[in-house]
């Protein structure tokens, strides 16, 4: 028996022998980075059923030197869930790990596992008579776990804030093997150091997160949204303010996109519709909601809107008369990147800046990279509620979609240089993960990324946790 052999041997022993896939016909999936940016590659794909099983496989590891890449739904957008080495990495799935295991609605929380589908989640609150407000394009396919491990941020994090706001307990396998568990629902405990907000968002790289306990909310019992006609970004940031002070805070999501994104929403996906005459410089989605009963959630938001037509704030609204009707304007906004797709090629960038500057970034940007290229087509849409915009560049029309991607770097450094000059970040939402990594050390101060070394170095001191991903080490790039 090799030594590759017997370590699988070992892995079957501890999670069962069909949980442990190295033929590529079952690992090709789990190893696909789904933009095509990263070839997957790892020793086997472990799929464990439970945290006593995640931990025998990290001790495994750990005592055998295999490095470890945990994936969850793997639709993150920064190549974090893709391992680079069949030699040295094995890739661990949580999706086996999908139970509920416990829901406390006097507590408003819910004990979940790691490889729970955030769209499970959400029926789950919902069939309780409770709300999680998670909510992002990928829900029917990513996992908690993942949304964790990537903080997500998504459509309501101007009400609820990211996933790091709405987790109050986690459990986690550590890199000794040993399973720390604080399953905890507490909304108050300040016992020393928030040990669980290291792991929310470090992208597999200080421990396996297996299970957590999430915030609920009271069930939604009203629910208004309108598309609106904008002539520049300024007047959304002006609405904005306006229909959160007019309806006592309750703007739930406000999503701003230009003409350009509804043009190929349009022209590319089946059941889009413009719902306005005429043209539009720019649309901002915007949804109100509330626990509250009665209706004067509609009341405030048509009066709302009169007044920013009186002030020429908006050029033209549609509330949306059923939920079929809302649903119709969201598919517009989640179909945005798919349509972009169908246009030829592209390069993104996930950015934030103060919410009050929006408009400049966007005059800047946009002035930038039309004069390196005067003919790309600019596709800035996002949550501008947030600060937080994906600044998204399609190739001309007609040219050469691979020659445009060669100059990804350029347009990366320059987006990027004004995002630094303006105090922002350049991974706002979607994190560092490989795609970003040398770029964090770039722009980051040698203070920031000195604390990020000792916090890995404290808790990863082999560096057996998802090697290249976010902060490099001397470890890490073995291949
Ligand atoms: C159509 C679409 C829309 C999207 N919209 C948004 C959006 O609005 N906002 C947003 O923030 N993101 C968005 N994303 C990105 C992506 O969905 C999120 O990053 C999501 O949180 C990733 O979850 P996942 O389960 O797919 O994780 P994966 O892709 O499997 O993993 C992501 C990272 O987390 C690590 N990881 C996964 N599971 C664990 C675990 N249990 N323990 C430790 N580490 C782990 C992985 O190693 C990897 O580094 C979108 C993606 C798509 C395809």
């Amino acid at each position: 028996m090799t030594e590759t052999d017997s370590t699988l041997a070992r892995f079957a022993a501890v999670i069962g022998k069909q949980h442990v896939l190295t033929r590529t016909s079952e690992t090709a999936a789990y190893l696909r980075e789904w933009r095509g940016q990263f070839a997957g590659r790892a020793r086997a794909v472990l799929r464990p059923g439970s945290t006593r099983e995640v931990a025998e496989v990290v001790a495994i590891c750990a005592d055998q030197g295999l490095k470890i890449v945990p994936q969850s739904g793997n639709t993150g957008l920064v190549g974090g869930a893709v391992p680079q080495s069949d030699r040295q990495q094995v890739l661990l799935s949580l999706s086996r790990l999908n139970r509920i295991r416990a829901l406390d609605a006097a507590n408003d929380s819910m004990t979940v596992e790691a490889g729970c589908v955030l769209a499970d989640l959400q029926q789950a609150a919902a069939d309780a008579g409770r709300f999680f407000p998670l909510s992002l394009g990928a829900e029917g396919s990513c996992q908690i776990g993942g949304n964790l491990a990537t903080n997500a941020g998504g459509l309501n994090v101007l009400r609820y804030g990211n996933t790091r706001d709405l987790v109050l307990g986690l459990e986690v396998v550590l890199a000794d093997g040993s399973v720390w568990s604080a399953l905890r629902g507490l909304r108050k405990d300040n016992r020393g150091y928030d040990l669980k907000q290291l792991f929310v968002g470090s992208e597999g790289t200080l421990g396996i997160i297996t299970a957590a306990v999430l915030k609920l909310f009271p069930p939604l019992r009203q629910r208004y949204t309108a598309l609106l006609a904008l002539d520049d970004p300024a007047s959304g940031l002006a609405l904005a303010r306006r229909l959160r002070a007019d309806s006592g805070d309750n703007l739930t999501a406000c999503e701003l996109f230009p003409r350009f994104a509804m043009d190929i929403a349009v022209r590319h996906i089946d059941g889009c519709r413009d719902p306005f005459e005429s043209p539009q410089p720019w649309y901002l989605l915007v949804e109100l909601s509330s626990p509250a009963g009665g209706d004067w959630l509609e009341s405030a938001l048509q009066s709302a809107l009169a007044q920013a037509l009186d002030a020429g704030e908006i050029r033209d609204a549609v509330v949306a008369s059923s939920l079929r009707e809302a649903g119709d304007f969201w598919r517009i906004r989640e179909n945005i990147p798919e349509a972009q797709t169908r246009e030829g090629a592209s390069i993104k960038h996930d950015i934030s800046v103060a919410v009050s500057r929006i408009p400049e970034l966007l005059a800047r940007a946009s002035r930038a990279v039309h004069r390196a290229e005067p003919a790309l087509r600019i596709c800035a849409f996002g949550h501008i509620g947030d600060g937080n915009l994906h600044f998204n560049l399609s190739q001309p029309t007609g040219a050469d979609g691979a020659h445009f991607m060669t100059r990804q770097a350029e347009f990366n450094r320059m987006i990027h240089d004004i995002v630094d000059d303006m105090d922002g970040s350049f991974a706002a939402e979607h994190g560092i993960g490989r795609l970003k990594r040398d770029e964090l050390v770039q722009r980051a101060s040698s203070q920031e990324t000195g604390m990020m070394r000792v916090i890995k170095q404290a808790l990863d001191p082999q560096g057996l946790f998802n090697p290249g991903a976010v902060i490099a080490d001397a470890q890490s790039d073995s291949s």
